[in-house]
């Protein structure tokens, strides 16, 4: 392919809309152009990278046995009436009218109208399992858009949907997609790492994130190396350590004076304790009314952990404002002791005795106080966030934090949705059942976008061969020498009989202008035909990386450079 010939704008001021590099590098490199908040098109160069990502994904759905098909984005209302998602999604889901009035969604996901599809049409155990695939456009109204592709409201997902006759048949074929999920972001050349997650708007009993790793990342993530637990901090455990005075005898509680201490590290060094001693009652307003939790004080509390806890869809901090209406006393005062709230404890402080909390007044504290004892527990359960270094649950090593990019998510379904929508089957006894479930999507685009954020210079965009638009830039840099003309034409030729991909720069622009453009672009091997080298019968080879290009045979070129990608790849 000649870059005179294909539609390809780069870009050499960085765009000021674009937060994060990858953003940045498909504008410059002519990959996308914005449409609207959220919505972009791809451009030629964008979406040969984007047609091999899907190449993979399906390859590897097909080898893992699901079938590609192709669902409509506009779905009608009736079908997320009977699943109860009509009410419950939210504002992400955009709704639309037709001219009769009637009411339909731009499809964020496909459980419904895949479930409805199979449903009546799977009558025998022995049609399963089944599992359908497609990759299509989903529109979500995102609250915050960015990133570009990263976060669209308008994205490519590959979703599969898998349908079982019972749980241990629904696990293996749940094991089948996370091992396929694995090869195909091992095909991609991205450094990923997959994590227990929660399982949000789609539902289901347990589910796993594939995370790219990068610190532009907007999901958090905590490892063991040496066990590999993995987890979202969303939902990630750490070993509790002993509970705080639990070898203690309980001490009378006492109202201390304790100005201007505000804060827990103010407390503990105005009391001159261990800030472990004290114990954070933190406030929320909830669907269901303000509740108070409690963490260490050397600890952070998990909103979404608390949110699951009390089985809401929101749990906020309360407003200082509100707080002194619920408890009596300002904010940072905060304590359990005579609150009108249910308090939930963090499982750490279960057994703690003599800590110090606030005394929901200005200026004091109590000391030794104890759950159960000087005040009530509603609930006990893990509300901690994991931080770098925490033990992990499984074999108490240190745990590590870093950022990811999710692109992929799997979700062991259950029968949520074939109980909802009366999708039901006979199995071996001719007992009628619910199908039981399952659901895997992965990020097309922003699985192309990730690459980038992952593998990128000051210069450009550095691509694995698997997923490159091309795999060599080959650049003449005289375009009027006819020789190096005639060289460029015949080697382009015999590295495209090797199977490589190749994009010549054609352009009559300054050899400074087009090596810019190359690194831009950032295909991974690069070819200079120069007219003084060319009469030696060389040319310069020099992968994207490589500090120094080298020089070689004309002759030898196109076999040196499959080598070089095979060696990549
Ligand atoms: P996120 O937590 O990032 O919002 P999600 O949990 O809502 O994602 P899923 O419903 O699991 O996403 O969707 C499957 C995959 O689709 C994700 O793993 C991700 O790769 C991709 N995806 C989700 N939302 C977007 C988006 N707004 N733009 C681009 N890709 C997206
Ligand atoms: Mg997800």
């Amino acid at each position: 392919m000649r870059i005179s010939r294909i539609y390809l704008p780069t870009l050499r001021e960085v765009p000021a809309e674009a937060e994060v590099i990858s953003h940045k590098l498909m504008l410059r490199a002519g990959m996308i152009r914005k449409v609207a908040s959220g919505i972009y098109t791809w451009l030629p160069l964008g979406l040969r990278v984007l047609r091999k990502v899907e190449r993979i994904v399906r390859e590897e759905m097909n080898a893992a046995g699901a079938q590609e098909v192709h669902l409509p984005m506009v779905q009608p209302a009736e079908l997320w009436e009977e699943s109860g998602r009509w009410e419950k999604y939210g504002p992400e889901l955009l709704r639309l009218k037709d001219r009769r009035d009637r009411e339909f969604c731009l499809g964020p996901t496909h459980e419904e109208v895949i479930t409805d599809l199979v449903k009546g049409e799977i009558k025998s155990y022995r049609d399963l399992p089944l599992c359908l695939y497609q990759i299509q456009m989903k529109f979500r109204d995102e609250i915050r858009p960015r990133f570009g592709v990263m976060r669209a409201r308008e994205f490519e997902m590959k979703d599969a949907y898998s349908f079982d006759a019972d749980d241990p048949s629904a696990e293996r074929t749940y094991h089948d997609m996370y091992e396929a999920y694995k090869r195909i972001f091992k095909r991609c050349g991205l450094n990923f790492q997959p994590v227990e997650a929660q399982t949000g708007q789609i539902g289901g009993a347990f589910s796993h994130e594939f995370m790219v790793i990068a610190d532009t990342g907007e999901d958090t993530i905590a490892v063991c190396d040496k066990c590999g637990y993995a987890a979202n901090v969303e939902l990630a455990e750490s070993r509790p350590e002993d509970p705080v005075g639990g070898d203690e005898d309980d001490k009378a509680l006492e109202k201390v004076h304790t100005p201007g201490t505000h804060t827990v590290e103010q407390v503990s060094s105005f009391l001159k304790i261990s800030p472990k001693r004290v114990a954070k009652t933190l406030i929320f307003d909830t669907p269901n009314g303000p509740k108070a939790a409690m963490v260490r004080g050397d600890r952070e509390l998990n909103e979404e952990k608390l949110t699951a806890c009390l089985d809401v869809a929101w749990a906020h901090l309360a407003e200082p404002m509100r707080i002194e209406q619920y408890t009596g006393g300002p904010m940072g005062f905060s304590g359990p002791v005579g609150i009108n709230l249910p308090v939930y404890l963090d499982s750490e402080l279960d057994g703690a005795r003599n800590l110090v909390v606030g005394a929901n007044e200005g200026d004091h504290h109590y000391i030794n106080a104890t759950p159960g004892v000087d005040f009530q527990v509603k609930q006990v359960a893990d509300l901690r966030l994991v931080g770098e270094g925490d033990p992990c649950p499984r074999c108490a090593t240190a745990m590590r934090v870093t950022k990811g990019i999710e692109v992929g998510h799997i979700f062991k379904l259950g029968t949520q949705y074939s109980e909802a929508m009366g999708a039901l089957f006979l199995d071996k006894e001719g007992k009628e059942k619910p199908l039981v479930m399952g659901c895997y999507g992965i990020g097309t685009g922003r699985t192309a976008a990730a690459a980038i954020e992952q593998n990128n210079d000051e210069n450009g965009i550095v691509w694995k061969p698997q997923i490159a638009p091309f795999h060599v830039y080959l650049m003449p840099i005289n375009v009027n020498d006819e020789d190096s003309m005639a060289a460029a034409d015949k080697l382009e030729k015999e590295l495209e009989e090797k199977g490589l991909e190749v994009l010549m720069d054609d352009r009559d622009e300054r050899a400074g202008v087009k090596f810019k453009d190359a690194d831009l672009l950032g295909i991974p091997l690069r070819i200079v035909i120069g007219s003084k080298n060319l009469k030696q019968g060389k040319v310069e080879i020099k992968g994207r990386t490589e500090e120094k290009p080298r020089l070689a045979d004309l002759e030898k070129a196109a076999a040196l450079a499959r080598e070089f990608i095979d060696a990549s790849t």
